[in-house]
């Protein structure tokens, strides 16, 4: 039996640097060790000065070159684009972070997390290609906030198997109920998920390593967007974070402006990858957990019939 079903895209947290971005005023603020959160509801403010203080002392010690300096988080009603989860600026010597005041605590926590590592990166790390740097914060967020990490790394699955083959296929027990309710019954199914992407305009996974995120045109942005986030995470899953350190100071020590794509493939074993051998790869980021986290979630949404 088969079931056909489409993930919906996923929202990212971007580094942005916008030239006529201002840091938002708000009319509460809680200094914490690490420095202040702003928003709009004290108790909000108190309760994610807490988070805060808990995850920036763990930076720097899963991800080595840090800098130190003080954080400054806005919690905002809405982010300037609808898909962003957070967002970090960075204007001349200024530099602050957003999240939505709203969102939900595991989700902030993690976006928190993620958007700590692009405020702290140090110097050590100018090399680092923008798509690595995104999945470089992705794995550091998964580190922290586990909970975070099987829905996402499903979703990453389904998005590079998308743009490899179509589709992802994989087999898993058969979900019974929708929502909360949901659970798997006896019955093993084979399961067909797209993410919603366009083949035809997508690089080629080493071109895409080329790219720098941050230059790419903005109507290709969203699309592609996903799919470098997904490849991002993929490559950095691979090698490691404190190999990808060493990667970077080499390059930095050679006078590289960036890691070269070879060095990236090679460090994740797929520099003579074709395309079973990235199936394999993308098959590696997803086990029970990530299969239990996308069949059962909210929203997933079977289209087609069986
Ligand atoms: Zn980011």
């Amino acid at each position: 039996m088969r079931l056909l079903c489409t993930l919906s895209l996923l929202a990212c947290a971007l580094l942005a640097a916008c030239r006529t971005a201002q840091p938002p005023a708000l009319p509460t603020s809680a200094p914490t060790v690490f420095g202040v959160v702003s928003g709009t509801s004290q108790e909000r403010v108190s309760y994610v000065a807490r988070v805060l203080d808990e995850l920036a002392p763990q930076i720097p010690l899963v991800v080595p070159g840090c800098d130190t300096r003080p954080i400054d988080v806005r919690l905002v009603a809405e982010m300037a684009h609808s898909n962003w989860r957070g967002a970090t600026f960075s204007m001349r010597s200024e530099r602050w972070m957003e999240l939505p005041e709203a969102e939900g605590n595991e989700r902030l926590a993690a976006t928190m997390a993620h958007e700590l590592v692009h405020y702290l990166l140090g110097s050590e790390w100018s090399t680092l290609p923008g798509v690595l740097e995104e999945g470089l914060c992705d794995k550091v967020a998964h580190t922290l906030v586990p909970g975070a990490g099987p829905l996402e790394r499903a979703e990453y699955a389904v998005i590079l198997g998308t743009a490899l083959d179509g589709s992802y296929r994989f087999d898993a027990q058969r979900v019974i109920g929708k929502g909360k309710a949901a659970h798997f019954g006896p019955e093993m199914m084979t399961y067909t998920v797209r993410a919603p992407i366009d083949r035809d305009t997508m690089p080629t996974f080493e071109e895409a390593l080329r790219l720098d995120s941050r230059d790419l045109e903005p109507n290709r942005i969203k699309e592609l967007r996903v799919v470098l986030d997904a490849l991002g995470y993929l490559i950095v899953s691979r090698i490691g974070v404190h190999d990808l350190h060493q990667l970077c100071r080499r390059a930095h020590l050679q006078n590289l402006t960036r890691v070269p794509p070879l060095w990236l493939l090679e460090a994740a074993g797929l520099e003579r990858a074709d395309r079973d051998g990235w199936r394999i790869a993308v098959d590696g980021l997803f086990g029970d957990a990530e299969r239990r986290a996308l069949l059962l979630r909210d929203g997933l949404q079977f289209q087609d019939g069986r």
